[in-house]
């Protein structure tokens, strides 16, 4: 086991995964926005939060809703540390109206569900309130990572993963040209397919299906779209 000091925030590292005091700045993984860490529990310092008030179902339901889509499931797998037997890979990023971002592993349903793991009151609040968010800087940044060609190619992965929260033509026409762009295509093409694959979901891109797409473009839409 290590302790591994970056920046301001102390987080733990050992093969277990990766352990975080909830709202700490999140920096495991170079991201191009700040985030906050959420619920990234092991075994040094237990279950987080289990003082606070059980959540309800509109909570639940609420945190279910915005864990639907993995980033950065390069992570590896790790089991569960406090039942063994669950194992996750990947994290959800939530970008909620009032312009914070945090990043929660897979497992945090699991922790809900199985472990009396109670998110922040930080998060709680901001579920409560959560819609759809407004194209904002988040949004322009991820945008221009998207498009930069000189950006490192899992940032623009990663920006094209989470475009996808924002219905915008902004975001789109970005996912548009990055399906274009034959080298990102080859690497990051099923995660750019499956963000468009939201958009024609939401009647924004119908004329998509018909066009002529890099083929790891065209299985992200159909894996996204059930095809
Ligand atoms: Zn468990």
């Amino acid at each position: 086991m290590a302790g591994v000091l970056i920046g301001l925030s102390f987080y733990l590292l050992d093969d277990r995964g990766v352990e975080y005091f909830d709202l700490s700045p999140y920096d495991y993984l170079g991201f191009p926005l700040p985030m906050r860490a959420i619920g990234w529990l092991g075994h040094h310092h237990g279950v987080q939060g289990t003082g606070a008030a059980p959540m309800t179902g509109a909570e639940m339901e609420q945190l279910r809703a915005i864990s639907r889509r993995l980033g950065s499931v390069t992570l590896g797998w790790h089991d569960c540390d406090f039942c063994g037997a669950f194992e996750g890979n990947g994290e959800y990023r939530y970008y909620l109206p009032d312009g914070q971002i945090y990043a929660a592993p897979m497992m945090i349903m699991h922790y809900v569900e199985e472990h009396g793991y109670r998110p922040p009151g930080e998060l709680r609040d901001g579920l409560r309130a959560a819609g759809q968010p407004q194209w904002d800087w988040r949004a322009e940044r991820l945008r221009a990572v998207l498009l930069d060609q000189s950006e490192d190619p899992d940032f623009r992965c990663q920006a094209a993963v989470d475009l996808a929260n924002w219905n915008d033509p902004r975001g789109l026409d970005a996912l548009w040209h990055a399906a274009h762009d034959e080298e990102l295509a080859d690497v990051a093409g099923d995660e750019i397919g499956r963000s468009l694959a939201a958009f024609v979901a939401r009647g924004l891109a119908s004329n998509l299906l018909a066009e002529d797409l890099h083929v790891m473009v065209r299985y992200g839409i159909d894996e996204a779209s059930g095809r």
